[in-house]
Parts: C-alpha cells; structure tokens; sequence
C-alpha cells in the first residue's frame, strides 16, 4: 500500500518508526495529486509550502521527544477556511483575488501541531450545493467512479481523501456538507457540535448552523484530527475526548425515529443497508429503540430559510466590506440569496423567517428530548448513493438529498457519517447523531458498525 492510502494511525506509526520522512510522505501525496489531477479535487495546490513545512516536522521529531499526533501529517483544507497568504476563494469567481492575511483557527490548531496543509481542496461556490458542480473551478469527479459526483459542498475535500490522495481533510458543514459527501465517498465525515471548532476564519455562509468538521477514513482518525483543531476563539465548551475509542456498543441505546424511514424516496439499496446496520448494532448487543421525532418533515424547509437568511445578510456585508460585486455569482448562489431576501422582505420577516426560526425550535427541543430516550439516534445519511453528473440537475431535487442532515445543524447536534455497505456499486452513508459534545459516543458507535 501507498504511504498516502493509509490511515492517519498507520501514518503515525510509519512516521513514529522512522519507515518514511514526512518529507517522503508529503512528496508521495502531492505526487499522487499531480498524477490524478483529472478528479479536480483542489483549486490550489501548495507544493513549496508543503514541503517546507513537511521539512520543518522532520526536524521537529528529530530534535525533540514530545510532539504531537499530527507532526508532519499531510492534510487539505477546503477552500473556504482562510489560510494566510494563500488564495481562499470559496469556490467563487468573486473571490479570485482573495489572499486573506490570516488563519483560521483552525488551521493554526493545525500548523501548531505540526502538520502539514497540502492544498485548498474544490468546493460547491459559497458552500451552497451537494454535487460539487457548483464550483467556479470545475467539477470533482468521484474517485470511485468517475461519471458520478463526490457530493458537496466539501466535494473536494472528501474526494482527495477517497482518492488516496491524504490521509486528512477538513470540510465545513451548515446543513451536511461533510457528512453527505463523506457518504458518497465512502468516508467518516464529522460534524462536530455547534461551538466546538472555532468559525473564526471560516469564510461567513449561515453562522448559526455552520462548523468545520473532518474527513477520515477512520473513526479513530476524526478523533485525533477533532483533538487537535477544536477550542479557542468564539468556541463554547468543547467534547471530552479519549485517547482511542473501544467500538463497544454493548447496552448502548440506539434511536430510530419512525419518521426517518416514511420519508422522500430512499434508494431501495440504501434502506436495506441502513435495516442491516441496525441489525448490526443489535447483533453487537445495542438496543434498538423507536423514538418521534414529528417535526423532522418541516426541517429542510427550516433550514432553507434560515440559512438563506443569513447568507443574504453575511455575503452582502462581505461584498460591500471587501468592494465586490455580486455579478459573477452562479445560479445557485443567486436562487439562495434572492431566497434570502424575500424571506426577510416586509410582511415575510413574520409570515417566513420567524416561522422558520420557531420551526428550528420545536426541532431542537424533539431532537434533545429523542437523545433523551437513548444514546445516539441513526439514519441513513442521503437517501440516495452518489449519482451521475447532471443528474440532479433541478434544484429541488438536489435540495432533497439533506433531509436526514439539515434539521440536525438546526438543533447544533454532533453528528457522523460512516461508511456501510454499498448500493448500485456506490458506498451507503450511515449517520450517528449524538447529544451536544457527545463526539466521542458517535464516533464510537461508527466505529463499531465499521468492523
Ligand atoms: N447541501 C446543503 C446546501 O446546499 C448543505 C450546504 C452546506 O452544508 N454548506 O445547503
């Protein structure tokens, strides 16, 4: 196997035992990255930077004893989260030009610990879409089948992962953007409770709902790499995290609200592989119990706008703070913002957005009283697998596919996606919510369910 296919605790191992430099390692994923440039998966790839820093962790680890996980580990960061000096562009024509002056929380969490930022991985334009073929820099192709989608808008970020590529990335999440295309990849995609990963430096979409969260190939791995960036500036508490997860579910409660499954069309191969999932966990000694969750239909809608609302208002201040126009904006990044603002126009304020607003109440009080009657809930992740391009060329339809995922950024909940079986040749997603800060729960349960 590659040195870039492995998982981040074989790659710590390897690195640990002096079987590879991240100097090697760096050059091995950026040598793959240029071979397998057709998949699209970055908009910028930082070759000199990468080596550098890769350079500095070799003489970090050769100098001193106590050093952290992440040393010289290689990792993409989607486009959306500024990295100093280096071209952030969201996606966006309109953001060409940008170079911000800082880093985001995040990725200084990242760089003090010593790992290694490869590139900024292709994303959906503004972080609006679940194909990535909303992008201004072109489609990503899914590296497990190249006529299909990766999904978005972390398209980039998931598919340089899947592609072995990295081992690590991280993607942002306001209504499923990690965990969707997590599950159309094949992936762990974690979207870490509201507050816990600093939003400082991530570019301003829908604040009230929107985290950065991880991409793995392991539920071990979400654990280290959330280890490392949660906390700091504008966080409020974050999870107690263990060193390793045991993957023990035994006596573990797990919710099934029965409105999860009288929902749009779920792929007939997704249901299936979602009963053997539950079947799994039972088998594993967990409980299965029934929970309601009524307002879960009312959602998608919620969530629409709400966080239209909020990007109308966050992208017009950044437009007119930075001097943009909005003129070379893409159709779905129009379709929200005229969402936006008719939603908040006059007499719709009341009849929309306050609506919406109670709506995202009642969903976060029945979601927190569900997670009341057990321990995590589960879902499929998307009704569907990844699906050709131009597929999903209706807006709606496309929309649809975050039924499972928007209402839990409503409710600000921790939640991941894990890779289970497959349906029509592609993997099914399987997600594990859990209660605030309750990280470590789900990803222990994701980690049963993928042994
Ligand atoms: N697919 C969702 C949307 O288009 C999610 C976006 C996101 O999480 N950034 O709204």
């Amino acid at each position: 196997m590659y040195a870039n296919e492995m998982t981040l605790s074989e790659l710590i191992g390897l690195l640990q035992s002096g079987g590879s430099s991240s100097e090697e390692l760096t050059r091995a994923c950026l040598d793959r990255i240029a071979k397998t440039s057709e998949l699209g998966n970055y908009i910028t790839v930082m070759n000199e930077e990468a080596i550098a820093s890769a350079r500095r962790a070799d003489e970090i680890r050769r100098k001193d004893g106590n050093i952290s996980l992440l040393l010289g580990i290689p990792i993409a960061v989607k486009d959306n989260i500024y990295t100093r000096g280096v071209k952030t562009t969201c996606g966006s024509r309109m953001l060409d030009g940008f170079v911000p002056d800082c880093d985001a929380v995040a990725v200084q969490k990242l760089k003090q610990a010593g790992a290694v930022i490869i590139g900024k991985a292709n994303m959906d334009e503004l972080a609006f879409g679940s194909t990535n073929e909303y992008s201004a820099y072109g489609v990503v192709k899914n590296a497990l089948d190249l006529t299909r989608v990766p999904g978005g808008s972390s398209g980039g970020s998931a598919n340089t992962v899947a592609a072995g590529q990295v081992p690590l990335a991280l993607g942002s999440d306001t209504g499923g953007s990690v965990r969707q295309p997590a599950a159309y990849c094949g992936l762990v995609g974690l979207k870490p409770t509201y507050s816990a990963v600093s939003r400082k430096g991530l570019f301003e979409q829908s604040p009230s709902m929107e985290q950065i969260g991880t991409l793995s190939r392991t539920c071990d791995d979400a654990l280290t790499l959330l280890s490392v960036i949660m906390g700091g500036e504008g966080t409020n508490g974050t999870p107690d995290l263990p060193m390793v997860l045991n993957g023990i579910v035994r006596g573990k409660r797990i919710g099934i609200a029965k409105e999860f499954l009288h929902t749009v069309n779920i792929l007939h191969g997704v249901a299936r592989e979602f009963t053997c999932a539950v079947k799994r966990l039972e088998d594993l000694g967990a409980i299965i119990t029934e929970v309601s969750i009524p307002s879960f239909y009312a959602g998608l809608n919620a969530y629409h706008v709400l966080s239209s609302a909020e990007a109308a208002v966050s992208l017009e201040r950044f437009v007119k703070s930075n001097d943009l126009s909005f003129d070379t904006v893409g159709a779905e990044v129009k379709r929200r913002m005229t969402l936006g603002v008719y939603v908040t126009d006059g007499k719709n304020y009341d009849e929309l957005y306050i609506k919406a607003a109670k709506v995202r109440a009642v969903i976060k009080r029945e979601y927190e009283s569900a997670l009341e009657q057990c321990d995590v809930l589960i879902s499929p992740t998307a009704p569907n697998v990844a699906m050709q391009f131009g597929a999903q060329s209706d807006p709606k339809a496309m929309h649809r596919n975050d039924e499972f995922l928007a209402p839990v950024s409503l409710a600000g909940l921790p939640a991941v996606s894990v890779p289970f079986g497959a349906a029509n040749g592609m993997p099914v997603g399987i997600q594990i919510i859990g209660k605030r800060f309750a990280e470590a729960e789900i990803l222990n349960v994701g980690k049963a369910l993928m042994k």
